[in-house]
């Protein structure tokens, strides 16, 4: 056990070593990185003859004569022997590659005036980049295989879901033909399963977003709840009754709840919105995810899915959450409502604010169709074998437990994924990609400063569409409270060690 625990050592400081060198490429740290390697050396030889004692005591000990091929055989037979070995001689690997790397990136910066000694750097580089390629195969190759990812098919479950909740849609429509609900629209698929990755590997909940239109004769009207307070995120959704006398005269149907008294509207049509889901004139979340609960309910035995599946309905409050189940298999399901902000990818939802306590009148302002957009496109756009999604996936595992949300660390990711070629994403560099999640955090707790990746950003790809206010808006600081409170971003950073040893312990052990 003491030779894996320095064996973890050695990766760890390796890791900060790595860090040191792509920042500074002067000649005391590559001095520095050289004695690390050879210290690294020195180490391999001296764990590798620490198994050579620990198999001749063993040996000693059964009073066996085995040779020392035998010995070997049995070592390498053993997990640790692999583990340490294997580690080690790839981390010196990792180590040169580093060495090499910063050397020619502090080459490339000076002059030189001799053709000839022009040429041999041209083929020394050559060389080097060649070699480079097989350093950085045969280490990615070590850990991609070493790891263990998940086995789930996020993207085929999450289409799977979405087609349920659609399903159930279209039977919600026919059970609401004559009520005053509001209209439910076809859903968006939301969330980190939906993206292609997840925080939680053993209880994934598949999040969709089902937008609200108003329904005849009401419209939606939405309202800042404090005027002036920056950024713009929490709404109310002021319900107003429109005439639809002209409608009711041409085409028949829907009295106008204007203009008929109470009794002939109770009578023949029921209440309005105003009457079921508000509170004053606002649409009330709570009350809408109730009767939304009730629906699903009601209208599951409609649905094909119901011959096959076991339906049990959780605990609400903002959200409808259900799961299905099957044999081995069940899928946990949340509903979220929201209502459309003009014709963007920005919804005012029914998903609590991150205030203690939410109003149930207030929508908050939610970025994950955009979120959801940005991935889906992303994934399109990467070429095979990217994997974006198991950095986030390998990152986000090691959140669990630390201050950190996976929010904080999906805005890193998609800020990176934002201004970084896709092709950098492949499995091959996977490892250099991990380095830049874990800098670009480092850095911005140093700043105290991680901007919101859609208020503001001028980068944001053209597909998605944003209401003009966020596009105008100035760039929302989501570390805002370690600006605030220096002893909060002495946590963070403590906390961040802490994540970059748990990313190193992953990386060594494979879970
Ligand atoms: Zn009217």
């Amino acid at each position: 056990m003491a030779v894996t625990n320095r064996s973890l050592w050695v990766l760890q400081q390796l890791i900060l070593n790595v860090h040191v060198v792509s920042d500074e490429m002067d000649e005391a740290t590559r001095g520095r990185m050289e004695h690390r390697t050879k210290q690294l050396s020195r180490d391999t030889t001296r764990l590798l003859q620490e198994l050579e004692q620990k198999s001749q005591e063993q040996r000693s000990k059964e009073q066996t004569p085995v040779a020392w091929r035998g010995l070997l055989f049995a070592a390498l037979q053993h997990w640790q022997f692999w583990a340490i070995a294997g580690m080690l001689l790839l981390l010196i690997l990792w180590v040169c590659w580093c060495l090499r790397r910063s050397h020619e990136e502090g080459s490339s910066s000076e002059e030189d005036s001799s053709s000839s000694s022009s040429r041999e750097e041209e083929e020394r580089e050559e060389q080097n980049e060649e070699e480079e390629s097989e350093y950085t195969k045969d280490l990615t190759r070590h850990f991609e295989e070493h790891i263990q990812w998940p086995n789930q098919n996020l993207f085929t479950v999450s289409e799977s879901v979405r087609s349920l909740v659609n399903a159930f849609i279209l039977a919600a429509r026919q059970v609401l033909s004559d009520s005053s609900f509001p209209v439910l629209e076809p859903c968006f698929g939301i969330g980190s399963a939906h993206e292609g990755w997840s925080p939680d590997e053993e209880n994934i909940v598949y999040q969709v977003l089902v937008p609200l239109g108003p329904p005849s004769g009401h419209a939606f009207l939405p309202e800042l709840c404090s005027p002036g307070q920056v950024p713009e995120r929490n709404f109310r959704i002021r319900v107003e009754l429109q005439c639809t006398c002209l409608a009711e005269q041409l085409e028949g149907g829907m009295l106008c709840f204007l203009h008929h008294d109470n009794e002939e509207l109770r009578m023949y049509q029921g209440r309005s919105l105003l009457q079921t889901l508000c509170t004053g004139s606002y649409l009330d979340v709570e009350k809408t995810a109730c009767r939304l609960h009730e629906l699903v309910k009601a209208c599951w035995v409609l649905l094909p899915h119901s011959h096959q599946w076991l339906l049990t309905m959780l605990p609400y409050s903002r959200s409808c959450k259900f799961k299905i189940a099957r044999a081995e298999k069940e899928a946990i399901i949340e509903i979220m409502l929201g209502v459309q902000q003009g014709d963007s990818d920005i919804f005012l939802s029914s998903q609590a604010s991150e205030a203690i306590f939410t109003p149930s009148t207030t929508w908050t302002l939610s970025c994950a169709v955009a979120e959801a957009k940005f991935f889906e496109l992303t994934t399109r756009r990467a070429p095979d074998g990217s994997f974006h999604l198991r950095c986030l996936q390998l990152c986000a595992r090691t959140l669990v437990g630390t201050g950190f949300s996976s929010c904080t660390l999906k805005t890193v990711v998609m800020h990176l994924l934002n201004t970084t070629p896709l092709s950098g994403w492949h499995k091959t560099r996977f490892l250099l990609r991990l380095d830049d999640i874990m800098r670009y955090l480092c850095h911005c707790l140093e700043e105290k400063r991680l901007d919101h990746f859609f208020f503001g950003n001028e980068k944001i790809p053209e597909e998605i569409i944003l209401p003009p206010a966020l596009q105008r808006a100035e760039p929302f600081n989501l570390f805002q409270h370690l600006a605030q409170d220096p002893d909060a971003q002495a946590e963070a950073m403590r906390q961040f060690m802490d994540l970059q040893d748990r990313l190193t312990r992953m990386l060594t052990y494979g879970h």
